[in-house]
C-alpha cells in the first residue's frame, strides 16, 4: 500500500491532515504543489502527482531558477492527492509539527516515464510562480539534486520573493496564530 508510511506515521485524532487514500483520475493534467514548510527545520515541500499519490521532495532551500544552483531534494514519503489544499498547522508533538503554508501549485509534465527510484527525472513546472524545466538528479539513496534547466525561465523567480499563501494571501505568522486562536475559542467553549 503505497500511503501506508504517510498513514503510518500520522494520528488523525491529533492533526488535521487527511487521512491518506489513493485517487487515480483520468485524462487530467498532473498536479503539482509546493508548501512551505516551518517545522523542526525550515524547507519546502514539492509534490508531483504520480500513480494516484504526491511523489514528494523535501527541499531545504527550495527550488532556484539559477541554473548553477544544486539543491538537495530529500524524497519522502508519499502523499494523498488530498494534501495539495492542506494549509495550517500541524499540533505539537505530531509527526511535522509546524506551519504549512501553500506556496505554489499548478501543473507538471514529465519529459519522459519518470522513474522516481533512481537517475534522472526531468520535468517541467507549470506553476503560478515557479515555472520551466528542471532535472531532479538521484545521488545517494533518498537524496535527490533539483537543477533548473536552461529555457526562458532562468532567472524568473526566487523563492525568498514569496512570503504569503497563494491560496489565501496568508503569511505563515498569520496562519499560525489563526490556528492558536482556534484553539482558545475551543477551550473557552468546552469549559
Ligand atoms: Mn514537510
Amino acid at each position: 500500500m503505497k500511503l501506508r508510511d504517510y498513514n503510518k506515521k500520522r494520528n488523525f485524532d491529533k492533526t488535521k491532515e487527511p487521512k491518506g487514500t489513493i485517487k487515480i483520475k483520468k485524462g487530467n493534467k498532473l498536479k503539482y504543489v509546493i508548501q512551505h514548510h516551518i517545522a523542526r527545520k525550515d524547507h519546502y515541500d514539492l509534490r508531483l502527482e504520480w500513480n494516484g499519490v504526491y511523489v514528494s521532495f523535501a527541499v531545504p532551500k527550495g527550488p532556484s531558477s539559477n541554473t548553477k544552483d544544486k539543491r538537495l531534494a530529500v524524497k519522502v514519503e508519499d502523499h494523498p492527492l488530498s494534501y495539495g489544499n492542506f494549509e495550517g498547522t500541524i499540533p505539537k508533538g505530531e509527526y511535522g509539527a509546524g506551519t504549512v503554508m501553500l506556496f505554489d501549485k499548478g501543473t507538471w509534465e514529465p519529459l519522459s516515464t519518470p522513474n522516481f527510484k533512481s537517475g534522472v527525472v526531468k520535468f517541467i513546472i507549470k506553476g503560478k510562480r515557479i515555472k520551466g524545466k528542471f532535472a531532479l538528479i538521484n545521488f545517494k539513496g533518498d537524496n535527490w539534486l533539483l537543477i533548473k534547466e536552461n529555457d526562458k525561465y532562468v532567472s524568473s523567480f526566487d523563492v525568498n520573493n514569496f512570503n504569503t499563501s497563494i491560496k489565501t494571501g496568508k503569511t505563515m505568522g498569520e496562519i499560525a496564530s489563526e490556528s492558536i486562536l482556534m484553539i482558545l475559542i475551543y477551550l473557552l467553549q468546552i469549559r
